[in-house]
């Protein structure tokens, strides 16, 4: 046993914290947990989790609307009542708040309350203790990022969003990504009137370009009013909500503003910088293959390296992280690769693999097989909703390199695609897989017309 009170010390009770702190206190190593907030970290108290809740509110607006074809009358107009939504939502995230507190408790894991500071290699001090450990893992995560402008102050971000004191009837967001694009569509089914700005010509910047252009057409005939191009000169605050002044001369008058624009490495009072620990050109903390940073008893993984800024991209690291320090063999390194992803706009986005632009890039010749669709549901509902499936295939190697859909759960479906394109599978593959029918899914293994090279 070491002389350090403790072998592992994590800073930050997220995702990826969580998750290294019990598998390395499973193979009995002393670990220790500080987190001066909320256990779960952004994903359970002010990411994922409530907005996927919120998402599930928004989506009633349609279904009420798609229930009429189907036989469905309802005696009266539906109301939403946003008190009710935020006060079980919070309910719902303190009993997994609970649960990681029990999760760490019942992994023998310490949870020491409070904002720590790196004083050396090995030593941690917290509200003027000082605590010792052989490694110290950085989990801290990030923070969501707000330009300048004048009337900044008056935005909130999706730290504060969940919580607002009263639903806007009017609601407006700043940005092009996830974030941006799940609220508009969150706040249009709740509220109704919802902007989306943002200056560049298409959101979802880094995504398929086809992929991003159905999703503009399906969010805007939903009724998001997306404002392209433009920016946010100014917000003021004005008898009954806000003004926001656009850079393209418009001015819109709405209640709310969410500032999307990004999120930072949340380490400010961490004392990296005392350390000299060396950082990315973005700020975010570089690591090595081991989660090393240029100290190599302090470790770091998740938001706070600037990898994929995901949930699941946190805890794998958080495993290989494990085996790396904690177990007898050192693991491959982390596979980046084909990480599958869902953006909760509404429809979904689901995509695996590469795009259409960057299979252009990378292989000689690739094949496009693409179909959209009115998904059967809508038949009869009346919704004019529609669904977009795309396969890109490497021509040389038969090889499905990406595969994309915007449609109902596309999250839910490209999961088990993520498998196939993870595995290598070839299109003929795909193409002798017998289809579940009726479903929308089927399209996956029926798309057998080339739509271009
Ligand atoms: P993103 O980095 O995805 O997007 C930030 C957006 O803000 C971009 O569109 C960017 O524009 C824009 N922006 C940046 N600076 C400015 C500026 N000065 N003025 C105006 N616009 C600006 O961040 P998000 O905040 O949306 O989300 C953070 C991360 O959280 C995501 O990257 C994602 O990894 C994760 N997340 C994942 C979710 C999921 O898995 N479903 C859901 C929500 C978040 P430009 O494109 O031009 O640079």
């Amino acid at each position: 046993m070491s002389d350090f009170d403790y072998d592992l010390f994590v800073i930050g009770a997220g995702s990826g914290g969580v998750r290294a702190a019990r598998t390395a206190a499973a193979t009995g190593a002393r670990v220790a947990v500080a987190e001066d907030r909320y256990l779960g970290g952004t994903c359970v108290n002010v990411g994922c989790v409530p907005k996927k809740l919120y998402s599930y509110a928004a989506h009633f607006h349609d279904a009420f609307q798609d229930a009429r074809g189907f036989g469905w009358q309802l005696p009266q107009a539906p109301r939403f009542d946003w008190a009710t939504l935020r006060d079980n939502k919070t309910s719902e995230i303190k009993r997994l708040n609970e649960i990681y507190g029990r999760l760490l408790d019942n992994a023998g894991v310490e949870l020491i309350n409070g904002r720590a500071r790196i004083v050396d290699a090995h030593r941690i001090e917290i509200g003027g203790t000082t605590y010792s450990a052989d490694k110290i893992l950085v989990a801290v995560g990030g923070w969501p990022w707000v330009p300048d402008f004048p009337g900044r102050e008056l935005t909130v971000t999706s730290n504060e969003v969940f919580d607002l004191e009263s639903m806007p009837k009017r609601f407006l967001v700043l940005g092009g990504g996830y974030i941006a694009v799940e609220f508009a569509s969150i706040f249009n089914g709740l509220c109704g009137e919802s902007h989306l700005v943002y200056r560049g010509e298409l959101f979802l910047r880094g995504f398929d370009r086809e992929v991003r252009e159905f999703t503009r057409e399906q969010m805007a005939a939903k009724g998001v009013k997306l404002h392209f191009e433009t920016n946010i000169e100014s917000i003021e605050k004005v008898e009954g909500g806000l003004l926001v002044s656009l850079t393209n001369g418009e001015s819109l008058e709405v209640d709310a503003v969410l500032a999307a624009t990004g999120r930072k490495p949340n380490l400010e009072g961490v004392g990296l910088d005392e350390l000299g620990i060396e950082l990315n050109p973005d700020g975010t903390v570089k690591v090595n293959d081991r989660f090393e940073t240029s100290v190599p008893s302090i470790l770091a993984l998740g938001d706070v390296t600037g990898g994929p800024e995901l949930t699941p991209v946190a805890l794998a690291e958080a495993m290989h992280l494990v085996q790396h320090h904690f177990g007898d063999a050192p693991p491959a390194p982390m596979d980046y690769r084909n990480i599958a992803t869902a953006v909760f706009c509404h429809p979904n986005i689901g995509t695996v693999g590469i795009s259409e632009e960057q299979a252009r890039k990378e292989y000689d010749a690739i094949r496009v097989y693409r179909t959209d669709f009115r998904p059967m549901k809508h038949t009869l509902s009346g919704s004019d909703e529609r669904c977009l499936m795309k396969l890109i295939v490497d021509d040389a190697s038969d090889v499905v390199v990406g595969a994309h859909m915007v449609g109902e759960e596309a999250g839910e479906l490209i999961q088990g695609i993520a498998i196939a394109v993870r595995a290598g599978l070839t299109k003929a593959d795909f193409d002798t897989t017998v289809g579940i029918h009726p479903t929308a899914a089927e399209e996956f293994v029926t798309m057998r017309t080339l739509s271009r090279h």
